[in-house]
Formats: C-alpha cells, sequence, structure tokens
C-alpha cells in the first residue's frame, strides 16, 4: 500500500489540524485550489458521516452498499416514502447487520467499513445515516452525485442541469459543494437546505447505452472529483464501464479516483466472463468493483475468478468488492400516495464478501496479503483525499 504521511505519534495533532482549520481547507477546495498534492506533506483522510477520518482505522470496506433505505420515488416524480414509524426499526435493524459484519473481522481487519452509495435524492437521508453510524462501530462514508439507469429514469434535478449551458459546471458545484461543507437535506426544496454531514464519495451511473443528461453528470462529477480528490464510484448497467472510464478521464479526472462498479456479470455486455474488458479498464489506471458478491450471477466462486484474472495481470492494487445490499426499498415507488406499508425489508449478509469470497479467493491459491489488499489497503487509498 501506498506509506501514509503521518506516524502514528502525529495522529492526533494532525486531527486537531483537521478539525481546526477544515473551513479555510474546504474553503480554498471550494474555490477551485486542485487537490492537495501527493507525496509526503499531504494529510489525507477519510470522509465519513461522523467526520474524518485517518485511513489507518479503516478496517475491511464494502465499497458499494445501501443502509438503510434507497427509495426511487423522486425519480419518478412521485413524493418520497414516508420513513414514520418505521424510522426506529430500521436503524435498530441495519445496525445489527452492520454489527454482524463489524464481529466477523479479525482485530486487525477491524473496525469494518461501508460505503453508502445512494446518492442525491433516491432514499439518501444524512441525518439517517448519522444516527446509524452512532449506533455501530462501522464506518459510514456517504455519496454525492445523481443515480440512473436503464430501469429508472435520471433524477429531474439532473436531467434539468443537463440540458442548461453551464449546467455541468454547476451540478459539479453542487457536488463539491456537498463533499466539502455538507450534503442537501431533502427536507425541503431541491437545493435549499444543506446539512453539515460530508460526503466521501461522488456516486454516478449509465444505462445501457450513455444518455446525455448522463454524459453532463460524468463530466461534473471529474470536475468535482478533480477540484477535490473525492473518489467517484460508478453504477453499469449490462456494461458500459470501459466508456465510463474513458469519459471520466477526458474529463480530467485522475485514474487513481475512478471505481468502474458493478463488475462481475457480462461487463462487456458478451462474455459472462469478461477478464479482457476488466484488464483493458485496469490498464487505464481506474479500479474494478466486484460489488454484488453472492448475489444472482455474482456468485463467490465466479467472482474470485474474474478478480484472479486481474490478479494475474498484475493489478491486485486495482480490485475492490461489496454487495450492493439494500436493507430497506421502497416497493410502491411509483405511487401518489405512499405509506410505511410500501417498505420491503431485506435480512442482508455483509458478511459474504469477507468470509466466502475470501474463501474462494484462497481455494485458488490467492495469498492472504492480496486478500488484505483488496479488502482493506485498496479501500484506503482510494477513499482517502
Ligand atoms: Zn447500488
Amino acid at each position: 500500500m501506498k506509506s501514509l504521511p503521518f506516524a502514528n505519534g502525529r495522529n492526533l495533532s494532525r486531527r486537531r489540524f483537521l478539525a481546526g482549520s477544515a473551513a479555510a481547507a474546504w474553503t480554498a477546495l471550494q474555490l477551485g485550489a486542485c487537490r492537495p498534492p501527493e507525496g509526503p506533506d499531504r494529510t489525507a483522510a477519510v470522509q465519513t458521516v461522523l467526520g474524518p477520518v485517518d485511513p489507518q482505522r479503516l478496517g475491511a470496506t464494502l465499497m458499494h452498499e445501501h443502509a438503510p433505505t434507497v427509495d426511487w420515488s423522486e425519480l419518478y416524480a412521485t413524493p418520497a416514502a414516508p420513513l414514520g414509524s418505521l424510522r426506529e426499526r430500521m436503524l435498530a435493524e441495519t445496525a445489527e447487520m452492520l454489527n454482524a459484519f463489524h464481529q466477523s473481522l479479525s482485530a486487525a481487519d477491524g473496525p469494518g467499513a461501508i460505503v453508502e452509495c445512494t446518492p442525491i435524492r433516491v432514499g439518501r437521508y444524512p441525518q439517517l445515516m448519522v444516527d446509524l453510524a452512532r449506533r455501530t462501530p462501522v464506518h459510514i462514508i456517504a455519496s454525492t452525485g445523481f443515480w440512473c439507469e436503464a430501469l429508472a429514469p435520471q433524477h429531474p434535478w439532473a436531467v434539468r442541469l443537463g440540458i442548461e449551458p453551464d449546467g455541468a459546471a454547476r451540478m459539479a458545484d453542487l457536488f463539491v459543494r456537498e463533499i466539502t461543507e455538507g450534503m442537501e437535506d431533502p427536507g425541503g426544496e431541491r437545493g435549499d437546505r444543506f446539512t453539515s454531514i460530508r460526503a466521501g464519495a461522488i456516486k454516478i451511473g449509465t444505462s445501457a447505452l450513455m444518455r446525455p443528461s448522463e454524459k453532463a453528470v460524468h463530466i461534473a462529477a471529474a470536475m468535482a472529483s478533480r477540484r477535490t480528490g473525492c473518489p467517484i464510484t460508478t453504477h453499469t448497467t449490462d456494461g458500459g464501464g470501459l466508456e465510463q472510464a474513458r469519459l471520466l478521464l477526458e474529463s480530467g479526472a485522475d485514474p487513481g479516483r475512478v471505481i468502474i462498479g458493478h463488475q462481475g456479470h457480462m461487463d462487456d455486455g458478451k462474455n459472462a466472463e469478461a477478464g479482457d474488458y476488466h484488464l483493458q479498464i485496469a490498464r487505464l489506471g481506474c479500479y474494478l468493483q466486484f460489488d454484488r458478491v453472492g448475489a444472482g450471477n455474482y456468485d463467490c466462486d465466479k467472482q474470485a475468478r474474474l478478480i484472479h484474472n486481474l490478479i494475474a495481470g498484475g493489478y491486485e492494487r486495482r480490485i475492490l468488492v461489496s454487495h450492493d445490499h439494500v436493507p430497506y426499498f421502497y416497493r410502491d415507488f411509483s405511487a401518489e400516495s405512499k405509506g410505511s406499508q410500501g417498505w420491503r425489508e431485506n435480512r442482508a449478509d455483509f458478511t459474504i464478501a469477507t468470509t466466502k469470497l475470501a474463501t474462494s479467493l484462497e481455494q485458488l491459491g490467492v495469498p492472504s496479503d492480496q486478500i488484505r489488499t483488496i479488502l482493506v489497503e485498496n479501500p484506503r487509498r482510494v477513499l482517502a483525499f
């Protein structure tokens, strides 16, 4: 792994620095200063919903999860689903699921962390994530960005910005604000109110064919990543990862800040196991994320084979894993009037990647230090900025 710029004995002073001068530093970043320089003087932190964390304090990290909720209502221009009386149960049960993940880790590989990949206004409630984070040792990193995929339209806010002449720049400003100051509060009108809870990743996506509004979101994400150093993590739909990577890099993103997600099945649109395609993305310097481990077409042995192929190509430092679990998804998202009975609850197992997938990798002869690189070291590197 990349050696970190501070020795253990300096952690306290670094934390004080982060607390004391965060406002000035973030303001400078927001004014368009480039991301902090790489090198021995760079102070990098992982931006969790409870504040910046020394990357060394992150254990095994699941890079694409949702907790506790996803709600597509706003994509369909219908009112958001009520959390209401279910809020407390959502918190308690999701904390239990995350705690089970944490408890499955050895002391050296904890505390666990998840990247919460629910972007703006599709069930992303910043305060809910903070309340969840306070109930579990698992770190939670939230996401800015706009989502879409073949089955769901892009958020109307993104579509509108995407067709305006300076829309990509304004979208980038929104992402930067969410990363440096705090995420939007979905309780108000769009863009009216902001929390002080910061995002630590930029989540974007494409349909089976990249739409114009999706292209604008990619350009905005590259701009925001360049200004802040924040990583970009993508949703792909039956392929399109290479196209995403190329567009992001052409738009100025650093390949070491780009994570191409939902890999592991039909990623080139043709082959169930598209190993050569993964190598093409890795050669660009981007990360490949196998984030549906254990689900349907993404069984552990198949994911392990694809990961092994990348390791054999020398790319073990470009591999990330996760499950894409959604404990609470609102089923009746297109309904005009909604009640709490529309929530679908999933008892999600957040330990598959660290247990069953790790076993599948061992069976292919992947040594434990390389498995640790994938589960612990790679997330620390890509999430710190
Ligand atoms: Zn997801």
